[in-house]
């Protein structure tokens, strides 16, 4: 009796034990697919908060193009206005672009409205020349003339795949039949010249980086003159002959410096999210090694 019982109890034992083992092991395979599904979670859940991540830091620059590049009349925190010249043959008559880059230019009279030189190229009989726009001299307000990827006649069929901005000047002077600017008024002339050259600079920034641009890289961002000597633009010497006219220090090197240093301390800088600027500096800003 005894002895059956502790069979049967050893029988019960060992069948305890495998049951035992069997629950072990089903408890240690649920275990470990809950572990596997948890990391993987884990993983899916940082690549799904990156990815959320570089979606809002995405949506930071077209904002920024958004307000600051598409401009509205309305927007009451633009330094731009869209005053696009659907009247005028460049509107309606060329095509698209591939940009390849930035050609700055200054207007050649002693003139400050960028307004009113907009409205000059806007009518329908205006067949000489077209730009993307016009910086005003006295509020640095740039007046977008133009989409940027429609061919502009600024400066040639050389430069037709270059978007080409027009800087007013200083009326604070006047020219001679040798399109030579005499300042009248040099502190004035000197001020609306600041004005719209900063204004430029923050443009031409914002162009780098809508196009993802080195603005120090030969060819990207060329004054008019330059074109010029490159032997892609009709022969020009702006801005940088008015440059020297108003004695202001100002040059093309300087000017790219000037476009590239604002990349980096007020646009990148100020960024919230470090993928964005991982890629601005990437692509745009090459840092010292
Ligand atoms: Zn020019």
């Amino acid at each position: 009796m005894s002895e059956k019982k502790d069979s049967k109890l050893s029988v019960l034992k060992k069948g305890n034990k495998i049951s035992v083992l069997l629950i072990a092991v089903i408890l240690a395979t649920v275990a470990a697919s809950v572990i596997i599904g948890a990391v993987g979670n884990a993983v899916d859940g940082a690549r799904k908060k990156r990815e959320q991540e570089e979606y809002i830091a995405g949506n930071d620059i077209r904002d920024m193009f958004a307000k600051k590049l598409t401009f509205t009349d309305d927007d009451p925190d633009t330094d731009s206005i869209q005053y696009f010249l659907t009247d005028s043959p460049n509107y309606k008559e060329t095509g698209r672009i591939e940009v390849k880059g930035f050609m700055l230019h200054s207007i050649g009279a002693a003139f400050t409205n960028g307004k009113a030189m907009a409205d000059q190229f806007g009518t329908s009989d205006f067949r000489y020349a077209g730009v993307h726009g016009f910086i005003d001299s006295e509020t640095g307000v740039f007046y977008h003339t133009l989409p940027w990827d429609q061919q502009a006649w600024h400066a040639g069929d050389g430069a037709s795949d270059y978007i080409g901005i027009e800087m007013c000047e200083s009326d604070a002077g006047y020219y001679t039949d040798d399109y030579v600017f005499h300042p009248e008024d040099i502190e004035k002339a000197r001020e609306h010249t600041r004005i719209v050259y900063e204004a430029a600079v923050k443009l031409f920034a914002k162009l780098c980086l809508k196009y993802e641009f080195d603005p120090m890289k030969d060819g990207v961002i060329v004054s008019h003159k330059e074109g010029a000597n490159r032997g892609i633009a009709t022969r020009h010497g702006d801005p940088d002959e008015y440059w020297e006219n108003v004695k202001i220090g100002y040059t093309m090197d300087g000017f790219r410096k000037d476009v590239k240093d604002y990349i980096n301390t007020k646009i990148v800088a100020n960024l919230k999210y470090t993928p964005i600027k991982q890629i601005l500096k990437k692509y745009i800003i090459h840092e010292k090694a």
